[in-house]
């Protein structure tokens, strides 16, 4: 039998859930299956996802197709019209083995996609690792209750939810066991983690009781954070739990306060300063990434020169550029657009200075000694996830070890050296 493939779009959580979809197709005993799992972010990701899936079909003639993910969730009917496409999916579904055994017959359903705000328990099935990867996600959070105007994801994911902390450390024993140095926490809204759970557990919290309750994880990081609401448990152990990685993604998404009261983030500017100065405080060696839109509806020059301010004032190092998508069903889409070369020449320059704040930024890492977490590709990323490669001359150990490395040198946005003596 022919295991799944599985092509996966958009956010770690879709990087998790396929490890689940795999293994629910596979226990449903299909054979020959694509599984094309979508993201609907942005309209540039339904686009690769729609030329996939006619790559898929040419590739594999015979195989069954089966869309799922956030656009199939949103837009069935998009895909459901496609023939190339066999049966769509949603996204509570695509976790059931139920809806996998179902496609086996001949009755089978062209559209198995229930409604997503009536999507409750999150997923709580247990993945052996990932597919090929040294740092393994675990979802401890899915759906968001916010409403962020320029969002589509709430109409996919449904309400917010977590993952009770004792099936989070099963997770993450397993995955130790099965040789994982670094788990990365994620969620679709991971710092409202725990509000529906008995106690109310923070993100902070869950985190101290896992690195207390799997003490042979070396590593635990945390994937994207709305910056409004880092708990004073996560504060405490930014400063002083080396486990925890010094490294925050944070969820910015503009760098004007107007801006971000229009897109109703719950954040301003100069809280994202703040919270900068206060992490450095705690933790000197730490870094930030952060997700930026570029373009929304009604910012101005000046508006945009706020964001690019931000860069260098709150020290923000890995920038993540999203030039502004329309989302149709969006409060953000019914707003005045900005011309689309306006949009494109702003997100152009935003990656431009995020180019500079990397190289600032490995330049200042290049003396600090650091631990690297070994991957396929002869390289790694450190604790404060700089991108490292090892040199020619150096012999690389292999993927999925620890070692300390020396860096020699910057090179196109990443350090390159050796393991340290
Ligand atoms: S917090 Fe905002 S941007 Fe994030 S998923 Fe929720 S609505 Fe979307």
């Amino acid at each position: 039998m022919r295991n799944p493939d599985i092509i996966t779009f958009g956010c770690r959580l879709n990087s998790f859930e396929s490890e689940i979809i795999r293994s629910k197709a596979t226990q449903a005993g299909l054979d020959d299956v694509v599984v094309v799992h979508t993201c609907a972010v942005t309209a540039e990701a339904e686009r690769q996802a729609r030329q996939a899936i006619r790559r898929a079909r040419r590739e594999r003639p015979d195989a069954k197709i089966v869309v799922t993910g956030c656009s199939a969730q949103i837009s069935p009917e998009v895909y459901a019209g496609m023939t190339e496409v066999d049966h769509v999916i949603g996204n509570k579904e695509k976790l059931e083995v139920f809806a996998w055994r179902s496609l086996g017959g001949v009755e089978a359903s062209r559209v198995i996609v229930g409604d997503a705000d009536q999507i409750s328990e999150t997923a709580g099935h247990l993945v052996d690792g990932l597919d090929g990867r040294c740092r393994a996600f675990v979802q401890v959070q899915n759906g968001c209750d916010h409403r962020c105007t320029f969002c589509i994801i709430p109409y996919g994911r449904g309400s917010s939810r977590s993952v009770p902390v004792g099936e989070v450390v099963t997770q993450t024993r397993r995955l130790v066991e099965n040789g994982h140095k670094e788990v990365v926490l994620t969620g679709v809204d991971l710092t409202s983690y725990g509000k529906d759970l008995p106690g109310e557990p923070t993100l902070g919290q869950l985190a101290r009781r896992l690195l207390k309750l799997v003490p042979a994880l070396p590593r635990l990081r945390l994937s994207s954070i709305d910056p409004a609401e880092v708990d004073p448990d996560l504060f405490e152990l930014i400063a002083a739990e080396p486990r925890l990685m010094p490294h925050l993604h944070l969820s910015v998404q503009a760098g004007d306060t107007l801006t971000l009261k229009r897109m109703k983030r719950r954040h301003t500017r100069d809280d994202v300063i703040a919270l900068s100065r206060i992490c450095k405080g705690l933790r000197p060696e730490i870094a930030f990434g952060a997700d930026l839109i570029v373009g929304f509806p009604t910012e101005t020059d000046a508006m945009f020169e706020n964001t690019l301010r931000l860069v260098e004032e709150a020290d923000l190092t890995y920038l993540h550029v999203f030039p502004y998508s329309a989302r149709e069903g969006t409060p953000a889409a019914r707003m005045p657009q900005l011309p689309k070369t306006v949009i494109k020449e702003r997100a152009a320059r935003l990656r431009a200075s995020g180019d500079v704040a990397l190289g600032r930024f490995l330049d200042r890492e290049k003396s600090r000694r650091a631990m690297l977490l070994v991957e396929k590709s002869r390289g790694g990323h450190t604790e404060t996830f700089a991108p490292f490669r090892f040199c020619e001359a150096a012999k690389a150990p292999a993927p999925g070890t620890l070692v300390p490395i020396k860096a020699e040198r910057v090179e196109d946005g990443m350090l390159v050296g050796h393991l340290a003596a």
